[in-house]
């Protein structure tokens, strides 16, 4: 059952960090990262609920309440997942000051606290995931295996 603590509790850990930086993230690509962090989070709750549902179906013990902890926790990731998507999606449609950091309107041409000139914010700039400490599990693509045909 040691294991099957551990689990939980480390999904307790990690949301709480994740609820942490969550809070003052200003950035754009910093919410992004956040994002792929919750993703992958949630991905591995997912297979720890179906690891302890294996468990304990092998060694008839009850995980009942471990599997709930694991769903509420997966949930509440859901609901950061939610959150950061909502701050990406806000913060698209504003322009932050270079000058002074203040969010404006993308519409603004001028900050409306420092008055410096706006630049154009940078359209749609790709996903850039630098520094992701996330192991992803890619699928290998699969190799061309096209055989040249004879006629
Ligand atoms: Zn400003």
């Amino acid at each position: 059952m040691g294991l099957l603590e551990d689990v939980v509790v480390n999904a307790k850990s990690a949301v709480n960090v994740v609820g942490k930086t969550a809070g003052k993230i200003v950035d754009i690509s910093k919410l992004r990262i956040s994002a792929g962090e919750l993703n992958s989070e949630i991905s591995k709750r997912y297979e720890s609920l179906g690891r302890m549902v294996y468990d304990a179906q092998k060694t008839d013990n009850d995980a009942t309440d471990l599997i709930k902890e694991c769903v509420a926790a997966i949930d509440d990731l859901y609901e950061q997942l939610d959150a950061v998507n909502e701050q990406i999606s806000a913060m698209r449609n504003r322009t932050i000051c270079k000058g002074c950091g203040a969010e404006n309107p993308q519409s603004a041409n001028y900050c409306s606290k420092c008055g410096k000139k706006l630049e154009e914010p940078a359209p749609e700039e790709p996903e850039v995931y630098d520094a992701v400490p996330v192991q992803e599990q890619e699928p290998q693509p699969e190799a061309e295996t096209e055989e040249p045909k004879d006629e």
